[in-house]
């Protein structure tokens, strides 16, 4: 493929969840809005905010309560995450009318490569702009789109003007752009590598352009080399292809627990905790598990595998925990246990999903596949550990440190 030359729209959807929830409550329009996890419990988090909000001070991410401190009459809606799916798949149908190179970040953020459409619609300019307006007219909803020949500058110009914009980016104009900005505007810039700049003067992307790359490499180690060729414009990262598919067959985690698992219950929350990993991975690689197979050690080293088909193709981590959990049935407890695996089997790639269609208990299935999803997406944006299943919260059993990583028979990343 031809790197020179690449056409790459990212698109952010404004305010996704506060917009969604403006759709079917419209009498809120124009006043500051948020949403948030249940407002009886104090520790509910704003997940998302409208314009309005935002003007007073109100930040994703913090508590409810804090939020209220500075915004007496914020508004705050529970989340409904079947919803921003569904708008978020509407969204993602729209881009797929442009390419099949379409890699989402979260749930309301899009990488789209179009270089191979330019001689059908003239310009990325051009797509972008037909895109904001489809949105609009098709979901009610706004984006703002950021044109240009890589990923990173595409995703800082989905920054640059909000709401429903489209800013262009291209190797002419990205030194004035670009270089004005604060450094922390670029992806990956966190607290700590901020810190680590301005503390050698090195306030604006600009600056980290016109460092020494290797005074950036010493103090940032490998990062430092990506952030220099980032704000110089040197990024050659892909857009992955819809339709790639990864030759993974198996994916499994295991681990050794820190004291013995004594019965079923306890069994459960090792098999759902390690299934979330695989669950996560399966997402990412866009696979479904056709089958399980459990693997359970007890205390004198005695081993057992059992394995079985599943009635659907799946990535829900509930489902996978359910079948290990029949297979477990199997054991019959003669010893006390130590080590648990789970693996993901007979992996299929997840375009088959449609055939599940044909089996009962659809809806249940449907909402398992929604929720892990919605974690997933959640859990991209704003951390592995901010969401989890109630019941893996007082899980001592798990080890804290590196968990020990099974080892597939297929060759993976
Ligand atoms: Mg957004």
């Amino acid at each position: 493929m031809n790197r020179k030359n690449r056409v790459i729209l990212h698109s952010d959807m404004n305010s996704f969840y506060a917009s969604v929830e403006l759709i079917d409550y419209p009498q809120y329009k124009g006043l500051p809005l948020a949403v948030g996890g249940d407002e009886e419990n104090r520790h509910g988090i704003i997940l998302a905010k409208t314009l309005e909000a935002k003007k007073m001070g109100v930040k994703t991410g913090e508590a409810i309560w804090e939020a209220k401190k500075k915004c007496p009459n914020l508004i705050i809606l529970p989340p409904h995450y079947e919803k921003y799916l569904y708008y978020s798949k509407k969204a993602h149908d729209i881009y797929y009318d442009y390419t099949n190179q379409v890699e989402p970040y979260g749930m309301d953020e899009c990488w789209l490569d179009v270089t191979g459409s330019i001689k059908l619609f003239e310009s990325g300019e051009k797509i972008a702009e037909e895109i904001r307006n489809r949105i609009k007219k098709e979901l009610s909803l706004t984006v703002s789109i950021g044109v240009s020949f890589n990923k990173v500058f595409a995703k800082l110009g989905s920054d640059m003007k909000k709401p429903d914009a489209v800013t262009i980016i291209n190797k002419e104009n990205f030194k004035n752009i670009v270089w004005p900005l604060k450094c922390e505007e670029l992806i990956m810039v966190g607290k700590a590598t901020k810190k680590k700049l301005n503390k050698i003067g090195i306030k604006t992307i600009g600056d980290i352009a016109k460092t020494k790359v290797n005074i950036l490499k010493n103090i940032l180690g490998i990062n430092g080399v990506k952030l220099w060729k980032w704000a110089n414009g040197i990024d050659d990262s892909e857009v992955r292809d819809y339709h790639y598919k990864s030759s993974v067959k198996t994916i499994g985690h295991g681990i050794t627990t820190k004291s013995d698992l004594v019965n079923d219950n306890e069994v459960r929350d090792v098999f759902q905790e390690l299934a979330q990993d695989i669950s996560r991975k399966l997402i990412e690689y866009e696979l479904l598990a056709t089958g399980v197979a459990i693997n359970v050690r007890s205390n004198l080293l005695t081993r057992k595998t059992f394995q079985k088909k599943l009635a659907y193709p799946t990535f829900s981590s509930l489902e996978l925990t359910e079948a290990a959990m029949e297979l477990f049935k199997q054991y019959d407890w003669n010893s006390n246990l130590r080590t648990l695996t789970i693996r993901a089997i007979d992996l299929i790639d997840d375009n088959y999903a449609f055939q599940v269609c044909m089996f009962e208990n659809i809806k249940e299935h449907e909402r398992n596949i929604k929720l892990e999803n919605t974690i997933y997406s959640i859990r991209k944006k704003h951390g592995e550990n901010c969401i989890t299943y109630c019941n893996l919260l007082v899980n001592d059993k798990m080890p804290t440190d590196d968990r020990e990583k099974v080892i597939m028979p297929y060759s993976y990343n």
